[in-house]
């Protein structure tokens, strides 16, 4: 029998992390949208409360340390954990259900909580023991994309070369979330740019490393409260230890280690839809509900309101990125190969987040399309959740591989 109930352990940092959405991230959510690159100051509190949860050893908030640090998992005596948690560390299960509980409050507020980048799932991913010692408690943003490339990542060209017992990066990175304000940012690079995708690895570089700067920051659709930043390495040093994983060439294994990131990752941007999906049709419901629309659960789509039918569809809709990114979390604590899994995720999450905020800001009227409701903002926030960490095509590329049994070179 299948029991999708969560775990008693992971309720309680869903139900944490839902309440600083409530009650931090809603009250300014307006504000700091309205004031972009402005620092959310409301995020020192969150700052100060990760630090005191990451020091007793609790989850924390937003959960994106991801699969490693966040947690042992189900709680003993709880039968329904293991239902779904199977045996399980729980760790990106509770990372996806925070970012779902954290982006129903506000997407940029939370791809700016300190110590949460993407970055830092990168690290949980590959890091070694040491390195998890030594970087356990950074913020880390994660910088693949270059001017000449975004979704073809064995296109980096940004080069690391072994000086001594330092690396020294040169190249220039576009689009880093939280870029200006991690403080350390994990960078794609080659070091050997003959031997191809292979030869790209990723290093940790610390915001203060000699010859890393912020070049510039973006002006956005949406997610206005978090920075977005163009940032150059000119001969950025850093220590030979800094990189992630072997910094062997193995041609045969390709650049599977660096993508192994995003088996953690994709998840994860998947809940984000799902959390500002869920804000939008929540408040929607609100909408119809105060405009005499009732929505009900017995009767047939086709005798209802219209508006009520086309809601019914986008909670199904919703449902089923919901139930797809549960699989993929699942999969990803248990060990279990999931890139497949973690794509259908993202790409169904994805579409499913940009579909639903747009209609339901198109059912709502002239209030969803006005700045009364918050419905406008997510609408625009939403869209870069179906961009980053691989495009909503990429994602079906890698799907249909995957299915098909192609390669990349068999199928582009
Ligand atoms: C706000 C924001 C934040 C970001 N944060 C980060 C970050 O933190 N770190 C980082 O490294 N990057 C980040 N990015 C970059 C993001 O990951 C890229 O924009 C994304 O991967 C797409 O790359 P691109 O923009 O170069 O588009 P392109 O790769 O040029 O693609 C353009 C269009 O063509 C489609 N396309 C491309 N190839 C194919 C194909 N083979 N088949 C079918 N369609 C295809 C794409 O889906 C897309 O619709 C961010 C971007 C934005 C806008």
């Amino acid at each position: 029998m299948i029991n999708l109930e969560l775990p008693k352990k992971l309720r309680a940092s869903a139900n944490q992390a839902h309440q600083v959405a409530a009650e931090i991230f809603r009250p300014v959510s307006r504000k700091y949208d309205l004031a972009e690159h402005e620092y959310p100051v409301e995020l020192d509190t969150m700052a100060a409360m990760v630090e005191g949860l990451a020091d007793s050893g609790t989850q924390d908030i937003s959960g994106a340390t991801g699969g490693r640090k966040a947690g042992s998992g189900a709680a003993a005596g709880d039968d329904h954990a293991t239902e779904l948690l199977g045996n399980s560390n729980g760790g990106n299960m509770s990372a996806l259900l925070n970012a779902l509980e954290t982006c129903w409050g506000d997407v940029g507020l939370m791809l700016s909580i300190p110590y949460q980048g993407l970055g830092n799932a990168a690290i949980a991913a590959v890091a070694t023991d040491e390195q998890l010692e030594r970087f356990g408690k950074v913020w880390a943003a994660m910088a693949i994309t270059e001017p000449s490339f975004g979704s073809d990542s064995a296109a980096v060209s940004t080069t690391a070369v072994l000086d001594g017992d330092e690396w020294v990066l040169n190249g220039t990175k576009i689009f880093v979330t939280a870029g200006s304000r991690a403080t350390h940012i994990v960078v794609w690079a080659s070091v050997d740019r003959s031997k191809g995708r292979a030869a790209i690895k990723s290093f940790v570089v610390p915001q203060d490393a000699p010859g890393l700067t912020v070049s510039r920051l973006e002006h956005k659709l949406g997610i206005k409260a978090s920075d977005t930043a163009e940032l150059r390495l000119e001969d950025c040093r850093i220590p030979a230890d800094n990189i992630l994983g072997s910094p062997e060439v193995n041609v045969e294994k390709g650049f599977a280690g660096v993508m192994q990131t995003f088996d953690n990752t994709r998840p994860l941007v998947a809940a984000m839809a799902i959390g500002v999906g869920r804000a939008a049709l929540e408040e929607l419901r609100t909408v119809l509900e105060q405009a005499g629309v009732e929505i009900s659960y017995d009767t047939p789509a086709n005798n209802q309101h219209a508006a009520a039918a086309e809601f019914l569809r986008l909670e199904a809709d919703w449902e089923a990125a919901y139930l797809l990114s549960l699989r993929a979390a699942w999969m990803a604590d248990n060990k279990k190969p999931n890139s497949l899994q973690a794509s259908m995720a993202k790409a169904k999450a994805g579409r499913m987040g940009t579909d639903v905020t747009l209609k339901a800001v198109e059912l709502a009227g002239p209030l969803g399309y006005s700045e009364h409701t918050l419905l406008e903002k997510w609408s625009r926030d939403s869209k870069i959740l179906d961009i980053f960490e691989g495009t909503q095509q990429i994602q079906q590329l890698i799907v249909a591989r995957r299915v098909l049994e192609l390669t990349s070179a068999e199928l582009k």
